[in-house]
């Protein structure tokens, strides 16, 4: 069964905006699916909904993961608590038990490329070393399903480049479905198995594109 469904999903906001309209995708494990299309189409709206974060209008959202993990263009760390701590907090919220927890929080760092880092705190790190603690506290907690609004879009050309690498090597080795809003379609085509294309007030999905190519790379 696939971790995420919509079914002709129409979401309305009390300001009276219909952000999507016949809204159908869905979207499994070992599935990468980026999310293009101009500003103001809903593709923030979409990934809300997937995580449970909005409500539809009407029709139906289906989310199976045990964990969603959501991925925001601003990393939103805590800035008086050390990157290992940041990361940590997934599962203090969940009882997970100190030592458990501080051994996950250093294996997800070190997965980033940040072991040795644990103790910095966000500002003293760089751009992408806090989008790469902002990951790791996203994959920590295993998710089932990951949503990325731009997450790199704030980076520059080369931490961006690399941040691609980084996030496509993480996703074959834990095989997660996703979804990534992106406005690079570079970006879109080098990281998904998959593009949705978005379009129109209210949005709507317009093309679901399979890419030839699955993982891993050639
Ligand atoms: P995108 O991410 O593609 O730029 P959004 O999902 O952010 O698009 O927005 C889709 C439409 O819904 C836009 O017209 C936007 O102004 C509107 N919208 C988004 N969030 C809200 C909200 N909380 N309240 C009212 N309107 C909203
Ligand atoms: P990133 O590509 O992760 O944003 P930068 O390009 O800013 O990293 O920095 C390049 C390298 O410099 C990093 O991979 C890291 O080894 C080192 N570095 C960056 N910030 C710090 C820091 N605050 N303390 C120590 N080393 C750092």
């Amino acid at each position: 069964a696939p971790t995420l469904r919509f079914d002709d999903v129409t979401k309305d906001f009390a300001t009276g905006t219909r952000a999507l309209a016949g809204v159908s995708l869905s979207v499994s494990r070992g599935e990468f699916v980026s999310v293009v299309g101009p500003s103001g189409c809903g593709k923030s709206t979409l990934l809300r909904l997937a995580s449970g974060l909005e409500g539809a209008s009407a029709g139906t959202v289906d989310n199976s993961a045990d964990v969603t993990s959501f991925v925001f263009q601003d990393p939103t760390l805590l800035e008086w608590r050390s990157a290992q701590k940041n990361v940590e907090l997934v599962g203090e919220l969940a009882g997970v038990p100190a030592a458990e927890r501080r051994r996950r929080a250093a294996e997800a760092l070190d997965l980033v490329g940040l072991a040795g880092f644990e103790p910095q705190h966000p500002r003293a790190l760089s751009g992408g070393m806090r989008m790469r603690v902002s990951i790791a506290r996203a994959l920590v907690a295993e998710p089932g399903l990951a949503l990325f609004d731009e997450p790199f879009g704030a980076l520059d050309e080369i931490t961006r480049l690399k941040m691609q690498t980084e996030l496509q090597r993480l996703f074959q080795l834990k095989q997660f479905a996703a979804m990534f809003i992106t406005h690079s379609i570079s970006e879109a085509v080098y990281l998904s198995s998959r593009v949705i294309v978005m379009s129109g007030r209210p949005g709507r999905i317009v093309e679901d594109i399979p890419l030839p190519w699955s993982y891993p790379r050639p």
